[in-house]
């Protein structure tokens, strides 16, 4: 059997373009996981996709009608995702090369941190191109070295086994990246996702040109917000719970040559709380908590813990005073992230301007019709009084 079937409500749910289409909506599917022909319930021909039977996620479509999905295809939409990004402006040697669905590749992720390239692979069926996809990347970007970064839970899920290994050349412990006026360590073995957000690093580049003061980088990480406000601001405090992270935090700021920056091991949310009682002010705040809503039913309390950074951190700015301020929460939408905002903003007595309503840096692009795509909301604002 080389097709898979999908059952009635999967086969609205392909046609509402939606790519993912779950175990419960398939008939059936062959055993071993690879590239496959797309059925609808009355065997009408849908396309080609992505199949793995172990997942849960069985089928991720890979094109609509006639067109088939061979190496010869994925290896043509690797190229396009380089191509694209270069057109993209992107002021950084450090970038998303290939963000899964949204390039037209399920389940893999490739960054490029200066000359390193980290890819995670969590897609079975996609597997077995791997080696034909490293040759492109090899030919394209000469890297010293890609880290084959296969030790995400997904893996398991897909039925793959975890390993973290040199897929090519060397990969060193520590690589310099360059992300505007700032340079970074980023610890591709062993850092979170691949070694850093590189999401965010637009809106880095945009708070920076806002931020001025005394400043505070909260769930700062390695300080990749705190170096780009420590460039342009009095002072810097960044706060996170990882000691590890705040290690590479203190030597990013000696790379940096930056003297005007400290950093403090602690809870965020009893750092805020205990900030603003003491009274403390500072003219910029950039807040960028993990994803408190993992799950839908997660949004009551993911609304609350959200609510609670963003009013402290209103209510610590002087007039004038910029907040920088995001959620990485699929399960929160752009609209309730600045309901939120708005609530915080009533709590909080102030006057807030929004100076600009923001998203993922454009190397992680967004499918429309995949909603999982797009879950990076950012706002800069302003406490006018
Ligand atoms: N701003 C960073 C990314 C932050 S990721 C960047 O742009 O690179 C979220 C960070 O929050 C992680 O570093 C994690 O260690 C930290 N963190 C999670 N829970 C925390 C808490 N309760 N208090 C302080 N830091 C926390």
């Amino acid at each position: 059997m080389n097709t898979v079937t999908l059952s009635a409500r999967g086969t609205e749910r392909q046609k509402s373009g939606h790519p993912w289409i779950y175990r419960s909506d398939v008939t059936s599917a062959p055993e071993k996981p690879g590239l496959y022909a797309v059925k609808s319930a009355a065997g009408k021909h849908l396309g080609w996709a992505a199949v793995n039977k172990k997942s849960e996620i069985t089928v991720r479509m890979l094109t609509r009608f006639e067109q088939v999905a061979d190496e010869a295809l994925l290896l043509k939409r690797l190229s396009s995702a380089i191509d694209a990004r270069a057109k993209m402006g992107i002021d950084a040697d450090s970038y998303r090369v290939v963000h899964s669905d949204a390039d037209g590749l399920p389940g893999l992720t490739i960054d490029k941190y200066a000359d390193v390239l980290v890819v995670q692979s969590n897609c079975a069926a996609l597997e077995p191109f791997l080696d034909a996809l490293l040759e492109v990347l090899i030919e394209r970007f000469q890297p010293v070295g890609v880290l084959a970064r296969f030790d995400s839970k997904t893996r398991l899920l897909e039925g793959l086994e975890q390993n973290v290994f040199e897929a090519f050349g060397r990969v060193p412990d520590s690589v310099i990246a360059t992300e505007g006026s700032v340079k970074f360590l980023v610890d591709p073995w062993r850092g979170q996702k691949t070694g850093a957000f590189l999401d965010q690093r637009d809106n880095r580049m945009a708070l920076e040109r806002h931020a001025k003061g005394k400043a505070l980088d909260v769930f700062s990480y390695h300080a990749s917000f705190g170096l780009h406000l420590a460039k342009v601001c009095e002072s810097v405090e960044c706060v996170d719970s990882s000691a590890a992270a705040l290690e590479r935090g203190a030597e990013n700021a000696k790379l940096n040559n930056l003297e005007n920056m400290k950093f403090t091991n602690a809870n965020a949310f009893e750092f805020l709380r205990e900030h603003e009682q003491a009274g403390a002010k500072f003219q910029t705040i950039s807040l960028d908590p993990p994803a408190l809503a993992k799950a839908r039913r997660d949004l009551d309390s993911a609304y609350r813990a959200y609510k609670e950074i963003n009013l402290r951190a209103l209510k610590l700015l002087v007039p004038g005073g910029i907040l920088g301020t995001a959620s990485c929460s699929f399960h929160v939408s752009e609209s309730d992230f600045y309901i939120m905002l708005t609530d915080a903003a009533k709590d909080s007595g102030r006057n807030v301007r929004v100076l600009e309503r923001r998203g993922q840096s454009p190397d992680h692009p967004e499918l429309l019709l995949l909603p999982e795509s797009r879950y990076l909301k950012y706002a800069i604002l302003e406490v006018v009084d």
